[in-house]
C-alpha cells in the first residue's frame, strides 16, 4: 500500500477532483475546498511576509474554528512546524509550553486569549490574532489586523512549494501529562497521514461522510481523527467552536452529521441533554470513542439512549492518535477475567504485541506491556533524549499500558502500569474496581486509586459520582463489590464526590486524585 508522504499530498488531491464541495463548515457558513485553500494560501502569505519559514514552529491556540485547520494546512505550505496549544492554558502552562518548544510565534483568538499574548510579549516572540466572530462579519467590516482578513485581502503567493518532507515535525503536541509533566512528542507528516487514512479505513469513512468536530483540535485526537480525517478522506468538517451537548444536538440535525470521534464524556454530555433521543442521532453512522476506557454498563447505557453502538478506539499523543480500533460493524468482546472492554484491533499500519519484564513476547491472553510500532508511532520526544531513549525498547513504543490480546487479535487494556495499586503485597487493577462499581445501580462515574497505609502499603479507594436523584451509601456499594471481588480489591473508602478531575481529553485525572488535598472531596447532596 502506498501512503501519501503528508496530509498536504492528499489535499492537493482533493483540490484537483472535488474543487466545489464543502470542505469545512461553521454554523452557517460554508467554504469549499478551493476557498479553503485559498484562505490557506492567505494566511501562509501573511506569515510568511512576518518572517515565519521553513524548519519554524508555531503555535496554535484556538478552539474548533474554520481558521484551525486553514492554520495548519498554511504552516505546513510554508513547510513549517505547528505547536498545539490548549487556549485554556494559563500563565504557568504556557510559559513551559513556549519555552520548551521554542516557537516563533502563537496564534490565537482575539477575545479569549489576552493571557497569550502576555506570555508571547514577555518571550518576545510573535503574536497573531484571528478573530473567530470575524466569520459571522461581513468582508470589509473586519480588522484589519486579523490573521484571517489579511488573508483575504493579501495577495497569496500561489508558487509551487515543495511539500513537508514525511519525517519532518508536522505537530508538536504536548502529552496531557495525568502520569508526569507533559512531553512533546513529533508527529511527523508521515505519521498524521497514516494515521488518518489507516483509522478511515477501519471505521470505513470517505467522502460521503459529514464528521463532526467534538474533540478538540488542539489535542491529538481532535487533529488527526477530526480534522485530518476529514481532509484526507474527503468528507465535509463541522466545526461547532468549544464543544457544547446542545450546540453539538443542533448541528447534527441540521447537518446530517454522520461520523464523530471524541472522548467518551461528550457522549455522555450528549445522551445527558434533557431532550436528547435516538431521533436525534437518525443520520450517524458511526459514532467512536477514544482516550479514556468505556465500561460495558456506560456503553449499553448510551446505546439505549443514542440507538448507536460507541466504537472503542485506543491512542496516545505518541501514537499520533488512533492505532487500534474496533472494526466499524464488530461489536468489541468483554474480557471474562477483568470485565473490561475490548479497545478493538490492530489498524493495518500499526504492529502492537505484549511484553513481560524482560522484553520478551508474551503468547496470547498473557498479560504484559503494551508496545506498538509503525509509522505512526513519534521517533521521539521534542529535545528531550533521555525521555526518548526510556520510551522505547527494541523499536517498539512502550505505552505503559497493561494489556492482553487474544488469539483473535482483540486487545483488552487492563490498566495503566502506574496506575497498579499494591496492598499488603497484592496488585489491584482499578479499572476492574472500577467495572464492579459502575455497574452498582446509581452509580455514573467511577474512579479507583491506592492511598498510603501505614499497615498495608497502600489501601484500594474509590470516589464515585452518582446518578441524579440517586443515594448509594458506602455500605450498599462495598457489599455489592465484596460478592463480586476478592476481599482485597474491595475499596476500604468510598468517597461520592460531584464530579472527578478529568484532563482536556476527558481522561480522569488520578494523580489529582491520589493527592486527595488537592481535589475537593466534600460529599454531595445528589441534585434531583
Ligand atoms: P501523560 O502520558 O503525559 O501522562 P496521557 O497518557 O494521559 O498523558 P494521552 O497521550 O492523551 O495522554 O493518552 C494516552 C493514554 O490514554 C493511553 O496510554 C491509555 O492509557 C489511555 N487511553 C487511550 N485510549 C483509550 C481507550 N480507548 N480506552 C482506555 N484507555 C485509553
Ligand atoms: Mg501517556
Amino acid at each position: 500500500r502506498t501512503v501519501p508522504t503528508s496530509v498536504l499530498e492528499s489535499w492537493a488531491t482533493r483540490c484537483a477532483s472535488a474543487p466545489d464541495r464543502v470542505a469545512v463548515s461553521y454554523f452557517d457558513q460554508e467554504f469549499t475546498v478551493t476557498e479553503s485553500d485559498r484562505l490557506a494560501d492567505g494566511i501562509a502569505s501573511a506569515l510568511e511576509a512576518d518572517g515565519v519559514g521553513p524548519g519554524d514552529l508555531v503555535g496554535i491556540a484556538l478552539q474548533n474554528v474554520p481558521q484551525f485547520v486553514w492554520s495548519i494546512l498554511a504552516l505546513w505550505k510554508l513547510r513549517a512546524s505547528v505547536l498545539l496549544i490548549n487556549p485554556m492554558y494559563q500563565d504557568a502552562e504556557l510559559d513551559h509550553l513556549l519555552e520548551d518548544s521554542g516557537a516563533v510565534g502563537v496564534i490565537a483568538d482575539f477575545d479569549s486569549t489576552p493571557h497569550l499574548r502576555r506570555s508571547c510579549e514577555r518571550r518576545g516572540i510573535k503574536w497573531w490574532h484571528t478573530s473567530v466572530t470575524v466569520l459571522a462579519q461581513q468582508e470589509g467590516a473586519t480588522d484589519p489586523e486579523d490573521l484571517l482578513t489579511r488573508a483575504r485581502d493579501g495577495k497569496a503567493r500561489r508558487t509551487n512549494r515543495a511539500l513537508p518532507t514525511p519525517d519532518s515535525c508536522a505537530l508538536l503536541t504536548y502529552t496531557s501529562g495525568t502520569t508526569g509533566p507533559p512531553k512533546g512528542a513529533i508527529n511527523t507528516h508521515a505519521g498524521v497521514v497514516t494515521a488518518a487514512t489507516s483509522f478511515a479505513r477501519i471505521a470505513v469513512v470517505d467522502d460521503t461522510d459529514v464528521v463532526l468536530a467534538m474533540a478538540p483540535m488542539f489535542h491529538i485526537t481532535g487533529a488527526v481523527i477530526n480534522a485530518m480525517l476529514a481532509i484526507t478522506t474527503g468528507a465535509q468538517l463541522v466545526m461547532i467552536g468549544r464543544f457544547d451537548p446542545e450546540t453539538a444536538i443542533g448541528e447534527i440535525r441540521r447537518r446530517e452529521v454522520s461520523f464523530s470521534v471524541a472522548a467518551i464524556t461528550a457522549y455522555l454530555a450528549l445522551a445527558n441533554q434533557p431532550t436528547a433521543s435516538p431521533a436525534d442521532f437518525r443520520t450517524i453512522r458511526a459514532f467512536y470513542s477514544g482516550g479514556a476506557p468505556v465500561s460495558p454498563a456506560t456503553a449499553e447505557r448510551l446505546e439505549a439512549a443514542t440507538g448507536h453502538y460507541i466504537h472503542n478506539v485506543y491512542g496516545m499523543t505518541e501514537t499520533t492518535s488512533a492505532v487500534i480500533a474496533v472494526p466499524l460493524g464488530s461489536r468489541a468482546p468483554v474480557d471474562p477475567m477483568t470485565g473490561v472492554l475490548s479497545v478493538g484491533k490492530a489498524m493495518d499500519s500499526v504492529d502492537a504485541h505484549v511484553i513481560d519484564d524482560q522484553h520478551q513476547r508474551l503468547a496470547p491472553g498473557v498479560q504484559g506491556e503494551l508496545v506498538l510500532s509503525g509509522p505512526s508511532v513519534v521517533p521521539g520526544y521534542w529535545k528531550n533524549a533521555d525521555a526518548t531513549e526510556g520510551a522505547f525498547v527494541d523499536g517498539a513504543l512502550r505505552t505503559g499500558d497493561g494489556a492482553v490480546i487474544d488469539r483473535h487479535g482483540w486487545v483488552f487494556l487492563v490498566d495503566r502500569l502506574k496506575d497498579q495499586i499494591n496492598t499488603s503485597g497484592y496488585k489491584v487493577w482499578p479499572r476492574e474496581v472500577e467495572e464492579v462499581l459502575l455497574a452498582f445501580d446509581g452509580v455514573r462515574e467511577a474512579a479507583v486509586v491506592g492511598a498510603p497505609d501505614d499497615y498495608r502499603g497502600e489501601r484500594v479507594v474509590a470516589y464515585v459520582v452518582a446518578d441524579p436523584g440517586a443515594t448509594p451509601t458506602d455500605a450498599q456499594m462495598q457489599a455489592f463489590a465484596r460478592e463480586r471481588l476478592a476481599a482485597y480489591k474491595v475499596p476500604r473508602e468510598i468517597h461520592t464526590v460531584a464530579s472527578l478531575p478529568t484532563t482536556a481529553s476527558g481522561k480522569v485525572q488520578r494523580r489529582r486524585l491520589r493527592s486527595s488535598s488537592v481535589w475537593d472531596l466534600s460529599p454531595t447532596t445528589p441534585r434531583n
